[in-house]
Formats: structure tokens, sequence, C-alpha cells
């Protein structure tokens, strides 16, 4: 199957060059853009994955993602941000992004992460054909509000099929706490919650301690193997 092109939103110089040159390197069709308005303009098909440098001179990066996100819902946006500073990646990830890198980043881990969000892209079905979602042996099905896991059906509390289904549906991504308690217990407040970490504990005592990853202070992933 062909490869999506990549599109590097980064204004810095070296890394963007750099960044150009690897990725071509393997394959991948890849442009680059100096700035956030640019960017959004070259952001069309063939472009499916856009890597976006939070720090740019004419536009918020946050800003640059949720056009990008609007613009198109299937696009892949990966994030770079300067430090690892929690705010701007919880900000990043509720404007849209798929995934974040902090700099500096080992080119190994950024080629991973895209071909893992490339294989999920091309894996996933067309929204009208899902029925039931299933990822790292587990099996959700919205409309019947049954679980199962490894084929077993899993008893499990209202909120708890909620967190799991949410959880399962964005597995191998982070799924911040702010937008779980939207979801999933419905208000805005994403401060210690017990409730949450309650519920985490009890599906870990279920399914294994593996299968849901914390992010501290970020959110928590389900592992999609
Ligand atoms: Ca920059």
């Amino acid at each position: 199957m062909e490869l999506p092109a990549i599109l590097v939103i980064e204004d810095d110089d070296p890394i963007a060059t750099g960044l150009v040159r690897v990725l071509g390197a393997h394959g991948y069709d890849v442009r680059r853009a100096g700035h956030g308005r640019a960017g959004i303009t070259a952001a069309t098909p063939p472009v499916g994955l856009v890597i976006l440098d939070l720090g740019l001179p004419d536009m918020d990066g946050l800003d640059v993602c949720r056009h990008l996100r609007a613009a198109r819902p299937e696009l892949v946006i990966l994030m770079l941000t300067a430090r690892n500073h929690e705010l701007d990646v919880v900000a990043g990830l509720d404007a849209g992004a798929d995934d974040y890198l902090v700099k500096p980043f080992k080119l190994s881990e950024l080629l991973a992460r895209i071909r893992a969000h490339l294989r999920r892209v091309r894996d996933r079905p067309p929204a009208e054909e899902v029925i039931a979602v299933e990822a790292g042996g587990v099996r959700i099905d919205r409309a019947a509000r049954r679980a199962h896991h490894d084929g077993q059906e899993l008893a499990l509390r209202p909120k708890e099929f909620d967190l799991l289904a949410l959880l399962v549906e964005e597995a191998g991504r982070v799924v911040t706490r702010e937008r779980i308690m939207r979801e999933v217990w419905d208000t805005d407040w994403a401060g210690a919650t017990k409730t949450l970490d309650t519920h985490v504990l009890s599906l870990r005592r279920k399914l294994g301690a593996s299968a849901v990853t914390t992010l501290r202070n970020v959110g928590y992933r389900f592992e999609a193997s």
C-alpha cells in the first residue's frame, strides 16, 4: 500500500531539514511548511500525517492544530513540544492532536510512532461499519453495552463500561483526564479524582495490571497489545 504523505510544520531550519531528510530516506513523501498558515494550506490530501511544532512564528501551534482537526477529522496530528510541559501536552491533545513528542526526541521513536499511527489509520474501518471495537483482547459493543475479554463477558458497573469503552476505542492513544471526566462523568472537573482512579484500578483487576497505562497528570492509555 502506498504511504501517505507527511507534512512537517516547523520553523526551526535544522530540525525541519533533518526530519525531511530522515523521513524521505524511509520512503515517505515529505513536505515542509515553515509557518502555521502555510501548514494549514499545505495539509490537503495526499498528506495523511502532520508533524506539528507547537512553537511557530505566525500562529499559536494549538490554533493550527484546531484548524487541521476541524478541516480533516481523519488526519493524524503528531505534535512536537519544546519541553515536557504537561499543560502544553494536555492542551495539545484537547486541541485534537493524536500524539506528542517532547524535544529533543529520538528519531527512532518518531519513526515508530508514525508507523503505529499509519497502521491504525489503515486498519480502521469506515465509521458506518463500526459495530463493535476490539483491542488488546477486549471487545466493546456500545449498542448492547456489553464487553468481552478473551471471549468472556466482563461484569462491569455502568461507569466502568463507559470508561473502558472510551479507552478501548482510543487504544494505543492517550486519553486525557479532562476528556474522561467530560465524556464518562459529564463534568469539567479534572483535578484529583479518586473516582476515576478507583475505576481504573478496578479495570486493571479485571483485565490485568498492564492493560491500562497511567501517564502521570495527563491521562490513561489502553494498550492495544
Ligand atoms: Ca519552532
